[in-house]
């Protein structure tokens, strides 16, 4: 008998090994075996018993130990993992170490059999237990009838719907459904931040065992969830990225809540989209996916559009509530006081003095985003990076932050020794400064990464805000997301315009997705909002139709123009990134991968290499290599070819190279 083992690191190989001389489990597919690996004992997954092998068979090592009596996840989710191995061409063990909780990525202590956990607590009887029922509009009762008939069955919806619209309560309705069928549901949310809302809301309804799974949970809680949620004693799941890989006993219904957000992609070692292996896990286990967002994104839309997904519309605001009139501030010419028009500070002065909680979005953290000198223009620069340091003012700091490198602030010049040094450029924490001059009598909250850092920072933040102690809130992206503020009347976005003119070509489409979402935190109660946007482009076409004719006619055209330009959702591309000590090592590498391609078929590209749009980060020069096809099959060959090249390749170790398929930021 041999055992083919997907060890858990970044190799893209499987290894062959003895079984255990002791065999008190017998090995089976999917479960975890100890291994001696190199000189160290490794984790691994049982892919294969079989009894070839490619090596002799003398030289095999024997396993220590069989971990588990059992698969760790179920067929489905196996070939899950599988699938997306392939597809993103990443290691199979690397794509099981992002599947598995921390603790079964570990080798047990010796001597401790793995603990069985206790069950969680008992399901209570009844599952639902309605207290202040919300009758469904008619949209929402629609798109409630038509994924109700998709049940036991493979279909994916978007639910598109403007910002509080009700598609957390279609969400709702449907988990209640799934709970009497006695299955499960599983919700991804872009972030951590966001469960408790959710969480609350659902406790509300529902008397079931609820896990959330997310990075704030320590190794022991996250490795219960897993098991709960596996064993079907939690019915329903709340989770953030990697969760789209918890195993399930009997899933009843998949939902992505906020499904264009950036923070579904993992951007980091495994490479991969939650939303899309989401919809792939659907189609595996047998069972609808709804991904709910008021922006959706213009792949997700495109999909809609060929009728891969079936599209819902929740076209107006749930209750009583109205969507916000968005009004332009033209700002060329007007002199700002630090990054605000006069008409802006009086429209604040008014809301507040109206008891209206106001909202200044501003996606800059830190006091200034540069540090100049005024007598010989020396500008601090980051070591590592080609990079502005920014200026934290209340830490006294300099940091960069793209290495999260800082130094202490400078009192003088470095170069020419003057006392000259000022901010340039204003970011949040210099926003909330010159707001508290302005209105000494406000209390002024700020959130961005800085504020939120500490445990528990934010939920106590966002307590404030519900109940009503702030005056005036101000924040980065994170206060974009899904929040429901129900007192905020005045929204204002500061400083977009550099998004309409970046390299990047998702990044109109990402500021499109921000002002909607931001100004979707408006008015959301009794309320009417109003929404304000400072900008020096009023004419810019796609800003005029987002801000005139909504976000659904600025998708419209941003489509259009992708299809002209042929860019993705109407092609696919996948982007190699490679750093080394200097930019012609990581050049040279990229250019011997382009090498390998002989024959280009006319419906696939190569772009490149060059040098990243940000060439230094963390010291290394970096080059990236684009391919883009018309064709997703036919990239997935080349890039399969290509991968197993590159690994026959014996690199200088200072060469380190990445594979990014459906790559969403090109930096
Ligand atoms: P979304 O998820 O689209 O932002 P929510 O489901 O959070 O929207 O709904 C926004 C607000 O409207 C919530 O306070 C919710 O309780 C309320 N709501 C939802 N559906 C209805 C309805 N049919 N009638 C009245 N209020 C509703
Ligand atoms: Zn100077
Ligand atoms: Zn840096």
């Amino acid at each position: 008998m041999i055992l083919r083992v997907a060890i858990l690191t970044p190799i893209r190989k499987l290894f062959d090994y003895l079984p255990p001389v002791q065999n008190e489990t017998n090995p089976e597919i999917g479960a975890r075996v100890l291994v001696p690996f190199r000189t160290k004992k490794k984790i691994g997954i049982i892919i294969a018993i079989t009894d070839k092998t490619d090596y002799p068979i003398e030289k095999l090592k024997r396993a220590y130990t069989i971990l588990d009596p059992k698969p760790l996840f179920p067929k489905a989710l196996f070939k899950l993992i599988y699938w997306a191995s392939q597809y993103y061409q990443a290691a199979l063990g690397e794509v099981f170490e992002a599947a598995l909780p921390s603790r079964l990525r570990k080798e047990p202590s010796l001597g401790l059999k793995p603990k069985k956990n206790k069950p969680f607590l008992e399901k209570k009887i009844p599952a639902i237990q309605e207290k202040t029922v919300i009758i469904l509009n008619e949209a929402q009762q629609k798109a409630v009838n038509t994924i109700k008939k998709s049940i036991g069955k493979f279909e994916t919806f978007l639910l598109d719907g403007v910002t509080g619209s009700g598609k957390t309560q279609v969400y709702s309705e449907i988990i209640a459904h799934i709970l009497t069928l006695e299955q499960q549901a599983l919700i991804l949310v872009p972030e951590i931040g966001l469960t408790p809302q959710l969480l609350s809301r659902f406790q509300k309804r529902f008397n079931v065992p609820i896990v959330c799974l997310n990075s704030s949970l320590t190794e022991k809680q996250r490795f219960e969830a897993f098991e709960n949620a596996k064993t079907g004693a939690a019915s329903i799941v709340i989770g953030t990225r990697s969760a789209v890989f918890v195993p399930l006993k009997l899933p009843g219904i998949f939902i992505c809540d906020e499904e264009h957000d950036a923070s579904f992609k993992q951007q980091e070692g495994f490479r991969y989209h939650a939303r899309d292996l989401m919809i792939m896990r659907g189609s595996l286990e047998h069972c609808p996916v709804i991904l709910g967002s008021a922006t959706p994104s213009m792949e997700t839309l495109n999909n809609v559009h060929i009728g891969r997904f079936q599209g819902l519309k929740l076209p107006t605001r749930a209750g009583n509530a109205e969507l916000p009139a968005l009004q332009v501030l033209d700002i060329r010419h007007k002199k700002l006081k630090e990054g605000l028009s006069t008409e802006l500070i009086q429209k604040i002065q008014e809301h507040v003095e109206n008891k209206g909680q106001v909202l200044l979005f501003l996606n800059r953290r830190g006091f200034a985003p540069v540090l100049m000198c005024f007598d010989c223009g020396w500008v601090a620069n980051c070591n590592n990076c080609d990079a502005r340091l920014t200026l934290h003012l209340r830490s006294k700091r300099l940091q960069c932050h793209h290495c999260e490198m800082f130094i202490p602030l400078y009192e003088q010049c470095p170069t020419c020794q003057s006392q000259t040094l000022k901010p340039i450029g204003i970011g949040t924490e210099r926003l909330a400064t010159v707001l508290q001059a302005l209105f000494p009598t406000c209390s002024i909250t700020r959130i961005d990464r800085d504020t939120t850092s500490k445990k528990g920072a934010q939920q106590e933040i966002m307590d404030q805000i519900y109940k009503g102690e702030t005056e005036i809130l101000l924040g980065t992206q994170m206060i974009a997301k899904g929040h429901h503020f129900p007192n905020v009347t005045l929204v204002a976005i500061l400083d977009i315009d550099h998004a309409l003119f970046s390299l990047d070509f998702r990044s109109i489409e990402k500021m499109g997705q921000l002002i909607t979402q931001v100004a979707g935190r408006a008015g959301r109660a009794e309320r009417l909002g109003h929404v304000l946007l400072q900008t020096c482009h009023p004419e810019h076409p796609l800003l005029k139709t987002l801000l005139e004719e909504g976000y659904s006619r600025f998708a419209t055209s941003l489509l259009a123009e992708r299809r002209l330009t042929n860019l993705p959702p109407y092609s696919y591309q996948a982007l190699i990134r490679a750093e080394g000590n200097k930019l012609e090592y990581a050049l040279n590498f990229l250019n011997l991968i382009k090498a390998e391609i002989p024959k280009l078929s006319s419906d696939f590209k190569i772009l490149g290499p060059i040098a990243a749009p940000m060439e230094r980060r963390l010291g290394k020069h970096r080059a990236q290599l684009l391919f883009q096809s018309k064709n997703r099959s036919t990239l997935q060959k080349y890039l399969q070819n290509l991968v197993h090249k590159i690994e026959t390749y014996s690199l200088s170790s200072s060469i380190r190279w990445s594979l990014d398929v459906d790559p969403i930021d090109m930096y």
